[in-house]
């Protein structure tokens, strides 16, 4: 397929990564053919990394068409002894678990041991019980990012009951829609949370949206100290609550397909739906992804920026790492507060070894150039990783240059709420890096790349380079299982596409050397006269500039290319958007990509549309590109909405 781009070029492991690591090249390539060859004693041999009250005896048990997916079926587990108690019953009950760093930075930093954390887990579980929570029921939990909302996460799954986490930034409306389509009984939250100096009113919003469905108990954390309103026979202090409480409480056992937590996908898309997830198949997907993805060393701090709201913070704050015995952070705060070298003084000050961290916070602790960085020291990194959206390749460098000083990899690593955790990546100490590019498919990770009606353009077994639709062949444990209530829209949303496979919705490149680039969701490929491209391609050839921060590229109808090219662009602080720039971006999108890809239109604005997860919302863009401003569809996802109205003036004036 000689009319692909060229790959970027490879970057080597560094000799440290590959010196010391579970898993070199070789073994890569043999764990990988074993896991094709015969997932099910692989996946039986992954499973003692836990242990287990009755040991699965049938291993995978699926099929897309129809929907059924099971792992484990006959096996009993329970996720928290595996993340608490067997770590404290080993005798490390004295290691950190949790290092608490706060949003104020000169507040109080915690170190919880894995003892303490396994006590204040009971604690919570004990309290859920006396408020009446069972086995099963639906508890949502919208905290903010503090120990206890891990605690509550993991006391959830001790006693059995499925948890739903909500992102603390979240709306009233936003958690009523949830509350209402998972029918949860069950609320904890905290009084206030903080961001950024700002207080964010987590009780008064759950108030609100209780206004609109009842419940029967919230149980509230005192976190600010704040004052709240507490309603009569619903509303309880957990402090008071929990006072009398024993601390005994032994963990629920488990069958591994009893459901684990609904988590609704961030909403880049559409309106978001409640994915199900169950205790054995994500507890071993977690667990083995965080040990070769992050080729954790026992010891080392793991600092995953990612909220709880996210599936990121559930796999890779929480349950990934504590099962492994390691050593999680938790920051309450954001990257640029009180400044823009938030991250870095964090790393600096608890010696991080490594940082998982978004393309968003990159490119925007990037605009602020590098002094921000480089006056701190960061020597204590191992690694670097990024998740949640394609990584333009300069923000790559930039990262893997001034970040990680040129001397530690950089994993970026693609996955989806709906695959539990990472699915593709370069493993640290085995495979060259490639900027851009998310790399080689995780162990039973079965990639495969077809065009608009289906047909398969290549796959790991018969090799070469092609650029399609990525569909994933073959279950993996990690999958979800279901849409929470509504398993129609669960098959509709992603077997039918594809008979028989499960269609991620994202667009992607091999190359001929196996590695697997993201381009961009499929909703998103602009087709300018019969030409299909990325939005991620144009965007990066955009962010190249020196002077630019972020690019958004969608489409719009243009009468003789069927589709034009609009480009809404961010610039660094101090930059002045004029027409220099502007013939400069067009020029520069001509040298990197080809004449075809030039935008027709170049819309300067201050800041990006983008979801609480901090990804661009190409889908308002489009409508707003398309002059469409009538049916903007569902913004409450959005991070900033009065944003919009912005952007459609610009619009107008053009
Ligand atoms: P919704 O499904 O509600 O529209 P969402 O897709 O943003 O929301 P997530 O499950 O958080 O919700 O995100 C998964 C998506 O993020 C992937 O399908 C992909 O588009 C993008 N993504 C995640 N990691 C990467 C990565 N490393 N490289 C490229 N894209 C990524
Ligand atoms: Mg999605």
């Amino acid at each position: 397929m000689s009319d692909l781009p060229p790959s970027e070029p490879l970057v080597p492991v560094p000799a440290d990564a590959a010196a010391n690591t579970h898993c070199t090249a070789a073994d890569y390539d043999r764990l990988y053919a074993e896991s094709i060859a015969d997932p099910d004693a692989f996946w039986a041999e992954q499973a003692k990394r836990l242990d287990w009250v009755r040991a699965p005896t049938k291993i995978a048990n699926w099929s897309f068409d129809p929907v059924s997916i099971k792992w484990y079926e006959d096996g009993v587990l329970n996720l928290c002894h595996n993340a608490l108690d067997r770590h404290v019953a080993a005798g490390h009950g004295e290691r950190t678990a949790i290092i608490f760093e706060p949003d104020a930075p000169d507040g109080e930093t915690r170190h919880i041991s894995y003892a303490a954390l396994l006590a204040d887990t009971i604690r919570m579980a004990n309290t859920l019980k006396k408020l009446g929570v069972k086995k099963g029921d639906r508890v949502t939990i919208y905290m903010p990012m503090v120990p206890e909302g891990a605690v509550a996460m993991l006391a959830c799954a001790r006693i059995g009951a499925i948890h739903s986490v909500i992102f603390g930034g979240f709306s009233p409306e936003a958690i009523h829609g949830r509350i209402e389509d998972c029918a949860s009984d069950w609320v904890i939250c905290a009084d206030e949370g903080l961001r950024g100096g700002k207080t964010i009113p987590l009780k008064a919003n759950v108030d609100k949206a209780l206004e609109k469905v009842a419940v029967k108990g919230v149980l509230v954390i005192a976190h600010t100290g704040g004052d709240v309103a507490m309603k009569e026979g619903r509303d309880h202090w957990y402090d008071a609550l929990s006072a009398d409480v024993g601390a005994d409480c032994p963990c629920e056992p488990m069958n591994a397909e009893d459901p684990l937590f609904i988590l609704y996908t961030s909403g880049s898309t559409g309106k978001p739906k409640g994915v199900l997830h169950t205790v054995g198949g994500y507890s071993v997907w977690t667990a083995t992804t965080f040990w070769y993805g992050f080729d954790y060393r026992p010891g080392e701090i793991f600092w995953c920026t990612a909220d709880i709201g996210w599936v990121t913070g559930h796999s890779y704050v929480v349950y990934g790492p504590l099962q492994n015995g390691a050593t999680t952070l938790m920051f309450e705060g954001i990257p640029n507060f009180p400044d823009h070298d938030r991250f870095w003084r964090v790393v600096d000050k608890h010696r991080v070894n490594i940082l998982y961290t978004a393309p968003t916070a990159i490119r925007a602790l990037m605009r602020e150039g590098d002094d921000y960085v480089t006056h701190h020291d960061l020597s204590s990194i191992r690694l670097l990783g990024t998740v949640g959206e394609p990584i333009n390749p300069e923000a790559w460098r930039w990262y893997h240059d001034i970040v990680g000083k040129g001397r530690v990899p950089v994993i970026d690593t693609w996955w989806q709420t709906e695959t539990g955790g990472i699915m593709m990546t370069t493993l640290p100490g085995a495979h060259a890096m490639q900027p851009g590019s998310a790399g080689r498919p995780f162990f039973g990770v079965r990639p495969q790349l077809v065009d608009a009606e289906g047909g398969v353009l290549v796959d790991e077994q018969t090799g070469g380079a092609a650029e399609g639709n990525l569909c994933i062949t073959h279950s993996w444990p990690g999958q979800a299982r279901t849409v929470y209530g509504d398993h129609d829209r669960f098959v509709q949303t992603y077997f039918s596409t594809y008979m028989g496979k499960y269609f991620t919705g994202d667009g992607c490149r091999r190359d001929e050397g196996g590695y697997w680039r993201i381009t961009g969701r499929v909703d998103d490929v602009i087709n300018v006269s019969g030409h299909r491209m990325g939005t991620a391609e144009v965007e990066s050839a955009l962010v190249l500039h020196e002077m630019v921060a972020e690019a958004a590229v969608v489409g719009y109808p243009h009468d003789i290319k069927g589709q034009g090219i609009y480009a809404y662009v961010t610039v660094n602080a101090g930059v002045d958007p004029n027409d220099d720039l502007l013939a400069e971006l067009r020029q520069q999108v001509r040298t990197e990509i080809g004449p075809i890809a030039t935008p027709d239109h170049i819309h300067f604005t201050t800041a990006l549309p983008k979801t609480r997860s901090g990804k661009i919302m190409r889908r308002i863009l489009r409508k707003i590109a398309e002059n469409d401003f009538g049916s903007l569809g569902d913004t409450s996802t959005l991070a900033d909405p009065s944003l919009v109205d912005g952007l459609i003036e610009g619009r107008k004036n053009r």
